[in-house]
């Protein structure tokens, strides 16, 4: 056998999965144009990704293999005697969530897809046979012809670890159809120049030239030995048609750019300038405004200058690490700053560095390699949450002003009242000291004990929201809890009279001393009874009782509740009863201003208690405030 200069082509695609015409009808192609070398690599994609079960399901991945081969076997000897052409078996290995696609040249069976480049790399050099790199670097035509998918689903994951890949691939596609990788040579690596033969119209395309005998290992061992030369094929008439590149027209680029402005500002900071850009490239697609940093400090100075909405934020970099940028960003005093959404990328993928990054403040983790689609689709929804929050943010602030205001308005009303109610009361309780005949002592008496009654839930009004955090003003002490809620029960005993409304009180006999600021403590209570009588009808009952849960140590809680058999509150209601001025829709027949238990509610925090509620419309309602001891027990 003698050693030529063999045109071949070593990467085609028949009906086996997505190529459009049959083994056959190929190698008669390729006899035809006096080809000497050509090898069959239908696809072969993993069973992991569902995007690679769409593709099997769609027919474009070889289903049976062992006909695969048995027919590459059948045609490779008609080839041979028919138009002396060399037709080598091998297969296009695809995964999609590795991120590759490896040509296995001369394999004698299948290769495993569902595993890691290297795994693949190893199983074909088991069988003898050369690995290459196909199509490793993004195509330039796919961004002539603005398609925007195949960027996207673009494999590189070899390319990007290219140092890693360099020793261990035998060669890397340094053409393929149209499209030239020239970087490939500037990098000195072995490469070849394939078709990737799917349609008749390929044919005229990049081809290598390789200086062998026609014998399937002497083709290998000159590639290895870069006895290889590029070569265009161009089929005589064919019509090849050259990309269109898709030109935008400038109105609507700029009204791009608008709306890029206004969907968020996202700085992209890695070290590697080549994911950066397409990364940028897809971004901005998708109508963002891009920054860029290549290291740690150029992103910290993006981040302090340009406060973008969203940080894509490699962890390795040299400088200032990922780890250390987020930790300065959390840090920041500036709220803009420190509300930065970032999402962390990486190659490690140790479940620790994952909850790591999310402890140190990143709100998203993404191990490399991932898909495009998926780092977009979570950049969507990280920017989406940033701007509701943001919104509920600006909500919140607007209502609290509004709540601060409406609290300042009614506390200068409500002072200005008290002096004239004090002064009615002074005058009724005057008038009462005469002779007076039995209804006018009844209306004088109401008189007065309405403009008491006023009087103190001014003070109430007043003192709720001003002094409470004020701790110092309020002396705390152990105080026995029985006598007090007795008192409270007392000064109300004439209005539940009143109504005819039985109080009952129950106290465990062994009840320990509660630390606690009696003065406001006694207000909660007599709040939370006066709200039962209230809300109960006539002939109603109240049942108040205090018992203590202790534990070790004297520690424990003790828990004053208060049940009655009221109107009870609604189930839409019971959520909001403790915020101020709220009035359950069901009591608005009864007065009030509905701050009573929100004073009970800043009350029992101030303890560090809890309050807890339970009702049933029409049936009653119990209130139990739940306070520490941290006192000695009396026994
Ligand atoms: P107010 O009593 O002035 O309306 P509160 O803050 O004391 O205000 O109570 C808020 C609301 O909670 C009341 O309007 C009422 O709807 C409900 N509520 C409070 N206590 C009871 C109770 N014991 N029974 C039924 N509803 C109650």
């Amino acid at each position: 056998m003698m050693t030529e200069w063999l045109l071949t082509d070593l990467h085609i695609h028949t009906t086996f999965s997505d190529g459009t015409i049959p083994i056959e009808e190929v190698v008669r192609i390729y006899g035809e144009a006096g080809f000497d070398a050509i090898a069959i690599t239908d696809h072969l994609f993993d069973t992991q990704s569902p995007r690679s079960l769409e593709l099997y399901d769609e027919g474009k991945s070889i289903k049976d293999l062992e006909s695969y081969f048995r027919k590459i076997e059948e045609v490779s000897r008609w080839a041979k005697e028919t138009y002396h052409l060399l037709v080598i078996p091998g297969m296009e290995i695809c995964n999609l969530l590795e991120d590759y696609h490896i040509l296995g040249i001369d394999l004698k069976e299948a290769v495993d897809p569902n595993q890691d480049a290297e795994g693949v790399i190893g199983e074909i050099h088991r069988q003898g046979g050369l690995a290459i790199a196909s199509h490793p670097h993004l195509k330039l035509s796919y961004f002539m012809q603005g398609d925007n998918v195949s960027i996207q689903r673009h494999p590189l994951h070899l390319w990007k670890h290219r140092k890693r890949y360099s020793e261990k691939l035998d060669a890397w596609e340094i053409a393929n159809g149209e499209d030239l990788f020239a970087i490939i040579s500037l990098e000195r690596l072995r490469f070849v120049a394939n078709s990737d033969f799917h349609e008749r119209h390929h044919l005229s395309s990049w081809k290598s030239l390789i200086f062998a005998e026609k014998d399937k290992e002497a083709v290998k061992q000159a590639i290895l030995q870069r006895k290889l030369s590029l070569f265009f094929f161009h089929e005589d008439g064919s019509t090849v048609k050259l990309p269109q590149a898709k030109i935008f027209h400038e109105e609507t680029e700029c009204s791009d750019q608008m709306e890029g402005a206004g969907k968020g500002k996202i700085l992209i900071a890695d070290d590697e300038s080549d994911f950066v850009e397409m990364l940028a490239y897809n971004l901005r697609k998708k109508e963002y405004q891009i920054l860029t940093a290549y290291n740690g400090f150029e992103a910290w100075e993006k981040i302090e200058s340009e406060k973008p909405d969203l940080l894509i934020l490699d962890l390795m970099m040299p400088d200032l690490d990922g780890w250390e940028l987020c930790r300065m960003i959390r840090r920041n005093d500036g709220e803009e700053i420190r509300g930065i959404g970032i999402l962390m990328l990486t190659a490690r993928a140790m479940p620790e560095d994952r909850v790591y990054g999310l402890e140190i403040g990143a709100d998203d983790y993404l191990t490399k390699p991932f898909s495009l689609n998926e780092l977009i689709l979570r950049v969507e929804k990280l920017l989406e949450r940033k701007r509701a929050m943001g919104q509920l943010k600006e909500e919140m602030d607007s209502l609290h002003s509004s709540i601060r205001n409406k609290e300042k308005d009614i506390k200068r009303v409500v002072h200005d009242l008290k002096n004239p109610l004090l002064s009615m009361g002074a005058s009724a309780k005057r008038m009462l000291g005469r002779n007076r005949n039995e209804e006018e002592v009844k209306i004088l008496k109401n008189i007065y004990d309405s403009s008491l009654r006023l009087t103190r839930w001014i003070d109430d009004t007043l003192f709720s929201s001003d002094h409470l955090s004020e701790e110092k003003k309020w002396e705390m002490k152990e105080i026995e809890i029985q006598p007090m809620v007795q008192q409270m029960i007392d000064l109300l005993k004439e209005a539940s009279r009143d109504k005819n409304i039985e109080i009952h009180f129950e106290a465990s006999p062994s009840i320990p001393l509660v630390y606690c600021q009696e003065q406001l403590l006694s207000r909660a209570i007599e709040n939370l009874l006066s709200n039962a009588l209230k809300f109960t009808p006539r002939g109603g009952k109240v049942d108040v009782a205090v018992t203590p849960y202790t534990g070790r140590n004297n520690g424990g809680v003790i828990e004053i509740s208060i049940k009655d058999t009221g109107i009870g509150i609604l189930e839409e209601d019971i959520e909001r009863i403790f915020e101020p001025f709220y009035r359950g829709r069901n009591s608005l027949s009864e007065t009030g201003a509905g701050l009573g238990l929100s004073f009970v509610k800043e009350v029992v925090n101030l303890h560090g208690g809890r309050i807890l509620v339970q009702s049933e419309p029409r049936k009653g309602s119990i209130f139990s405030v739940l306070l520490p001891i941290r006192a000695r027990l009396k026994l």
